[in-house]
């Protein structure tokens, strides 16, 4: 028997690992079975080189758990190791690699330890004591035991073992109990496993049989080898790409769009991505993109590796160039994880844009659940947002869609001011603007529908972009004054009957806002008395609301413009000859019609209103 020393110069590298790595014990069966994915691998290449020639026969990893024995054993038929490769790979090199490892990161562990495991060694954080018994491939080799307690001693004695490969096996500690459970590593397995390329075995299927579940003869496999994403575009019906999205997400909506990505050079990368259905902010944040490494599990954290707006696609990406070993804050820096995140963002805006031109129908009534995901792409991702001017669509009060460019040649015409600005009429809510979206249509303007959360940006950011817009909420003022199409006649008002009036509708209206009060000549056909919030405070005041970082908006109270309309016929009467200077806060007709311009905002309320209904029984009796 050989006794030894392992070669590390951290002598308490056991205490270590098992504090450090506390957070994320899970990841050990992910370390042991990969390497046991390794070893098969390593040997399927030798056989294609003709360095082995041996049976293959069965690659299966088996995974067995016994919970008396608290135990959990890993079996591969693959290379295998030598006594003196045991020696090499796991006294010396495996261990002090660990302990670099720790050295190196001990500050930042708890940020990259999803994504980097320590290997062979993540063992000890579940277990008082390993074993391994290994026979390797090449011929006339010798089985061989190795064996260690937690500490830096280890034994190496012959080993009886038989079959080619390695079984590892784990002597659970105490307070690891928990995995000595087959439902808990079966989790596990299903969680970092599930598409490892060689089939991994947790004991056998199970039938139902009289009145419990036995086991049949049938393998428990547990993995998919061979994973969609590994296979060729051109083999794949749509139907393949919707099952895979259940696999992934069990019990999720239909996805409404898929791509398959593919590349090799200058980076390794595949993947498919799917486009979810967003409905509330609760569901973008519950399914995520899997990252996986060779098939298998990283992390489900992608941030910092794909632009921020494209953590709202579901999928998996698969990439074997990512650095998993550096900290998160580095990611961004990465030059490779740069070009994977530029490759991601043009591959989803060129598959939009492709979907867009070829399958108009079907993209238009898709539209209103991808608006929100590529709203926000355009807002966040300059990029993206210069190839989503091309396909982005904009819908109009009547459900229609258009493309931005097609949008604003139709408008043209009527819709041009005098200063030769294209005025974008929109709405948030047609049914509650429903009076001023009549109003502008009975003049021949069209009205968009703005109704997303991020639409307070969005217009901003559209004004910037296409040339010559103005974009302006239907209800911000009047219809003439929202495109002014020359300049209107002025009404002539004194200083001091402007105060006046400033005044008197300071006493009638609801005291809790502030209020601009003007005069003007707005037509005949025009409502008495408006009342319009101004595009610019109302958006930013949204924005504020939305978190823009503008809070000083939101804290002050909401204003309105009060217009008067002079050439209004009511008004006219209001005013006498007098002029409307000279009316008083107890004019019933005034408080009529300001009442009826506060009811048609939904402004009027509580004794306001009981005022307002009493007061027009009166009119009407
Ligand atoms: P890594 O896998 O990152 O190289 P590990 O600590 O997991 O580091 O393993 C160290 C080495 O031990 C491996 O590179 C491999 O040579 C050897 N090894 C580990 N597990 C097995 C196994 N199941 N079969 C054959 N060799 C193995």
């Amino acid at each position: 028997m050989a006794k030894g020393t392992i070669g590390v110069t951290t002598e308490n590298i056991f205490p270590v690992i098992k504090k450090f790595l506390y957070s994320d014990h899970d990841i050990f069966i992910r370390e042991l079975v990969a390497n046991a994915v390794d070893a098969t691998q390593k040997l399927k290449a030798l056989e294609g080189t003709g360095d082995f020639k041996g049976e293959l026969g069965s690659l299966n990893i088996d995974i067995d758990v016994d919970k008396k024995a608290r135990t959990i054993k890993i079996t591969d038929r693959g290379i295998g190791m030598t006594e003196e490769e045991v020696d090499k790979y796991i006294n010396q090199i495996a261990f002090s690699s660990a302990g670099e490892f720790l050295e190196k990161y001990k500050d930042k562990i708890d940020g990259i330890i999803g994504h980097f495991g320590l290997g062979f060694y993540s063992a000890f954080m579940v277990s008082e004591k390993v074993t391994i018994e290994s026979l390797s491939y090449k011929e006339g080799a010798e089985a061989v035991k190795w064996e260690c307690k937690g500490d830096p001693e280890y034994t190496m004695t012959d080993s009886k073992k038989a079959e080619r490969g390695t079984t590892i096996t784990l002597h659970l500690d105490k307070d690891s109990e928990e995995f000595a459970e087959e439902a808990k590593i079966g989790a596990l397995l299903n969680k970092y496993c599930k598409f490892m390329p060689v089939p991994v075995v947790l004991g056998k299927q199970k039938e139902w049989k009289d009145g419990k579940y036995i086991d049949t003869d049938k393998d428990n496999v547990i993995n998919d080898t061979e994973p969609l994403w590994t296979r060729k575009p051109s083999e794949l019906k749509d139907e393949d790409y919707k099952t895979f999205y259940t696999k992934l997400y069990p019990m999720q909506d239909e996805p409404l769009f898929h791509i398959h990505l593919n590349v090799d050079y200058p980076f390794n990368l595949t993947g498919i991505l799917y486009f979810p259905k967003i409905k509330n902010q609760m569901e973008v944040s519950k399914n995520k993109i899997q990252l996986f490494c060779n098939q298998m599990f990283v992390t489900d954290s992608v941030e910092n590796i794909v632009p921020e707006f494209l953590t709202l696609l579901h999928g998996v990406i698969d990439s074997p160039d990512i650095p998993l070993n550096v900290s998160r804050s580095y990611l961004q820096e990465d030059a490779n994880v740069k070009k994977i995140s530029t490759y991601i963002t043009k591959k989803v805006a060129d598959r939009l844009d492709e979907i867009a031109k070829n399958s108009k129908e079907e993209f238009e009534s898709k539209w209103d659940n991808l608006k929100l995901f590529i709203e926000y792409g355009m807002i966040t991702d300059e990029k993206f947002c210069e190839k989503a001017l091309k396909f982005a669509l904009l819908k109009n009060t009547d459900g229609k869609y258009f493309k931005y460019e097609d949008y604003g040649k139709a408008i043209a015409a009527e819709q041009t001011d005098k200063d030769k600005k294209v005025v974008y009429l929109y709405c948030t809510n047609a049914v509650e603007q429903y009076q001023y979206v009549e109003a502008a249509k009975n003049k021949g303007y069209d009205v968009l529908v703005f109704d997303s959360p991020l639409d307070a940006h969005f217009v901003n950011l559209l004004e910037s972009k296409i040339k010559d817009s103005v974009f302006k909420r239907v209800d911000s003022d009047a219809i003439d004054r929202l495109v002014e199409k020359s300049e209107a006649s002025k009404y002539e008002i004194s200083e001091d009957d402007q105060k006046k009036v400033t005044a008197l509708f300071e006493e009638i209206l609801p005291k809790e806002n502030k209020y601009d009060v003007k005069v003007e000549n707005l037509g005949s056909d025009a409502a008495p008395i408006l009342i319009t919030q101004s595009e610019f405070m109302r958006r930013y005041r949204e924005m504020a609301a939305l978190g823009g970082g503008m809070n000083f908006y939101g804290e002050i109270p909401e204003s309105y413009n009060i217009t008067i309309n002079a050439e209004n016929p009511v008004i006219k009467k209001i005013a006498g000859d007098a002029g409307i200077a000279s009316v008083t806060a107890d004019n019933e007709l005034l408080k009529q019609v300001t009442d009826l311009a506060l009811l048609a905002n939904g402004m009027l309320k509580g004794k306001a209103l009981s005022d307002f209904i009493k007061r027009s029984e009166e009119l009407i009796k």
